[in-house]
Order: C-alpha cells, then sequence, then structure tokens
C-alpha cells in the first residue's frame, strides 16, 4: 500500500506580529517598496530615487541598524525614519561551531518560530546555506525537514536577515568607502538548500535574492547564488527569469517508481516534465550547469544500473552531479551507501563526461549537515513507522 503525500502547497501563515509599535521595518523590501515607504513619510517623489539608494547602501553595504548613523541624510528624515521605521533582521539564538569550522545558528523569527542557517567554510569559498520557509510542505522521505509539521513562508526579510546576521557574526561588513571583493569574502556565496522548498515561496526568495545580487546591496554575483529545488517545474522557469541564479535539482533517483518515494512531489511533475524544464533552462551553458543533487541511499538508488540510467536522462543537459552521501538522522528509515557504491557510482558518471563530485559531509557532529536541519523547537519527531508508511516502505 502506498501512502499518498501532500503534492500541493498547503502553506500554514502564522499572523506575525509587526515589530515594536507597528513600525515598518525597512529589511526585505524591494526599491520599489522602499521609495513608495519614503514618499508615504514625505519624502518628494523627485528625491525618492536618491533616497533609496543612500538607505539602500547604508543597510546592505554597510551593514548599518541605526538611522543616526545615516550621515547623507537630513537630521529630520533620519528623525522621521527612526519614528516610523527599523532596521531588524532575526535574532540569533545559538550558534554551534563544528570541528571542521562549519557553523550552525539558530534564529528565531517573528512568532517565535525557529530556522536553521549553516555556515561552511571551505579554502576558496565561504557558503551560508540559507532556509526558506520553516519546515517544509513536501516530504521527502530521507528528508529530516520534511518530518516537521509546522510550516509558514519567510518573508524575504527574514531571508536577506539570514545573510546579515551571518555577516554580523563573521564580523564581515566593509568600511565606507572601501570596496568588497567576492574572492576574498568570508562568505562569497549563498545556497538555497536549508529548510523549505524555495520554489514554493517565490517572491520572497526572488526579492532577497535581489538583493543579495544588488550592486549597492551585498553585492554577490549571480553565479555565487545557487537556489536548490525538489522540482517545482512552472517555477523553475520563472527562476532563470526574474532571478537568475544558479540551480541545483534534488534529482535522488532514476525512476519514477523510486522517485514517487523519495521526492513525492514527483507525482505531480514526474522525471519526464522535470528534464523537459531542466532542457528549457535559460542560459544552460557549460559556465552555467545545472547541479543535479543525489543523495546516495544504500540499496534504494545507488546501483549501476541507476548510474547508468541516470547519463541516459540527462543526456544532452549541461550537468554537474553532486553525489550526496545520505546524512542520517534520528529515526531515519535509511542507510548511507557504502563507500564502495558510491564510487562505482561516481566513476560510472565521471566516465560518462559528467564531473562527480562526492560532497564531504560537514558539520555532522552538530547535525548541520543537507537535510538534517529541523528547528529545535520541532525535534519530537513523527514515529518511525509514520515515516516508514510515507515513504512507501511499510511491511
Ligand atoms: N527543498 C529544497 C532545498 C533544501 S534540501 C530541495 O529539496 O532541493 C537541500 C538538499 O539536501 C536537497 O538536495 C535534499 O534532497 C538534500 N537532502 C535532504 N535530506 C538529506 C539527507 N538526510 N541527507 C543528504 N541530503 C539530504
Ligand atoms: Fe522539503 Fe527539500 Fe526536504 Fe524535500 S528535501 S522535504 S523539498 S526541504
Amino acid at each position: 500500500m502506498t501512502v499518498d503525500a501532500p503534492i500541493t502547497q498547503d502553506v500554514v501563515t502564522i499572523p506575525r506580529k509587526l515589530p515594536e509599535g507597528g513600525k515598518i521595518n525597512l529589511v526585505g523590501q524591494t526599491r520599489e517598496q522602499l521609495r513608495e515607504t519614503l514618499i508615504q513619510l514625505g519624502t518628494k517623489e523627485k528625491q525618492a530615487k536618491m533616497r533609496v539608494g543612500q538607505i539602500w547602501q547604508w543597510i546592505y553595504q554597510w551593514g548599518k541598524r541605526d538611522f543616526a548613523d545615516m550621515t547623507n541624510l537630513s537630521k529630520a528624515l533620519r528623525a522621521d525614519l527612526a519614528e516610523h521605521c527599523v532596521i531588524e533582521i532575526p535574532e540569533m539564538i545559538t550558534k554551534q561551531v563544528s570541528e571542521d569550522g562549519t557553523r550552525k545558528y539558530l534564529v528565531r523569527i517573528a512568532g517565535g518560530h525557529e530556522v536553521e542557517v549553516v555556515y561552511i567554510p571551505e579554502t576558496d569559498r565561504g557558503t551560508l546555506c540559507i532556509s526558506s520557509q520553516v519546515g517544509c510542505t513536501l516530504t521527502c522521505s530521507f528528508c529530516h525537514t520534511g518530518t516537521q509539521k509546522l510550516v509558514r513562508n519567510l518573508t524575504s526579510a527574514e531571508i536577506i536577515g539570514q545573510v546579515m546576521m551571518a555577516r554580523d557574526d563573521l564580523d564581515e561588513w566593509p568600511v565606507p568607502g572601501t570596496r568588497s571583493d567576492d574572492r576574498t569574502r568570508l562568505l562569497s556565496n549563498i545556497v538555497l538548500m536549508g529548510m523549505g522548498e524555495p520554489l514554493y515561496n517565490f517572491e520572497n526568495v526572488r526579492d532577497a535574492m535581489k538583493i543579495a545580487m544588488d550592486p549597492e546591496g551585498i553585492q554577490l554575483s549571480r553565479r555565487r547564488i545557487t537556489l536548490s529545488t525538489s522540482g517545482i517545474v512552472p517555477e523553475i522557469i520563472r527562476t532563470a527569469d526574474e532571478i537568475g541564479c544558479l540551480l541545483a535539482v534534488s534529482f535522488h533517483a532514476t525512476t519514477d517508481e523510486v522517485r514517487d518515494k523519495l521526492v513525492p512531489i514527483n507525482k505531480k511533475w514526474n522525471i519526464e516534465a522535470l528534464l523537459e524544464a531542466l532542457r528549457a533552462y535559460p542560459r544552460l551553458s557549460n559556465s552555467e550547469r545545472i547541479t543535479f543533487e543525489y543523495v546516495m541511499l544504500d540499496r534504494v538508488n545507488d546501483s549501476k544500473e541507476d548510474a547508468h540510467r541516470l547519463v541516459k536522462l540527462i543526456k544532452g543537459i549541461p550537468a554537474k552531479i553532486n553525489l550526496i552521501p545520505f546524512n542520517e538522522w534520528p529515526g531515519a528509515p535509511y542507510k548511507r551507501s557504502s563507500n564502495n557504491r558510491i564510487h562505482t557510482f561516481a566513476d560510472i558518471i565521471h566516465d560518462a563526461g559528467y564531473a562527480s563530485p562526492i560532497r564531504r559531509p560537514r558539520g555532522e557532529d552538530i547535525m548541520a549537515a543537507c537535510g538534517q536541519l529541523k528547528s529545535a523547537t520541532e525535534r519530537s519527531r513523527k514515529s518511525r513507522k509514520q515515516i516508514e508508511a510515507e515513504a512507501g516502505i511499510s511491511s
């Protein structure tokens, strides 16, 4: 018997309290929204664009949170802003640092909910893995986040706020007058691979990533941002058009039968529909390949036949296959593939001409690895039986 996992978007939006005194949070507003806010506060239309640029730079380029620091604004405007607006980002509750330097932050957002953010330092880059939702409505059977019941979309402020919070923690706001350089930054890359399905929170993710890429904002190149999706086909094309970042797809299986169990959204958009959308992804080129994520689950999706089928399926798509050894979590219904099986699989793909890096698990000692994230308030899990039933592997 298979149990149909929910495959529709069913997001509970918890009413959010406005900041203290009902002030407007400027963080996460688009340039257009900020312009409207300023006009409402009495800024003249023909000055508004310039003021937007100035405030924008103070917030995102220099990391200022106090209007009093915005010295190129008039005293009157600074006072008005302080009276009606705030610059507010999520609050860091805890920080854990792994033996390998990975940092995991627990961050509190409005309503008392929590999300996790992970910073992964490497020799040539530093990657921040951010969340787009509290929990996830999709129920991929190998993913810890998918067992969390409570779900709400993060606002654009809460999404870009995770990046700002990490820059605070890394003490990486440049000094006004200097220019920062992508290549030497501690936080040089962003991946939307934390909690949640980013394409089920499209507008907020888009607005936040626009700020991350803005040359007067956080100033990251769009090629340093990767959005990972489980395969929300209609939104994939919008990602190219409206965000323009790199794309990763949680592929994980080579037959619909297996993918239906691992990534239940496959029942709505199957492998063929997904591949068709990826083939049509604009800008697809060797320098902007699509990353196919493939979690290695012992004897579920890791055979030689799977590897050969995968190569056949992705033929013609500029791709890189990222093999992720399964990160186990308490009660998980799968085991990690053996190193032998992973290497055999990787070799087949490599021999077919694709890069097939095996992702080194990071921050395992602090449960910071991909798919292990789940807010501390929601650690009480579904029972093992329930998880197995949903995965269609009950006896
Ligand atoms: N919801 C999005 C992004 C977040 S998950 C998505 O599914 O793509 C980021 C990646 O981690 C995805 O490829 C996901 O399938 C993978 N993942 C989830 N749980 C995992 C686990 N326990 N071990 C290894 N990878 C996992
Ligand atoms: Fe959601 Fe991604 Fe986890 Fe699937 S793998 S449950 S889409 S976070």
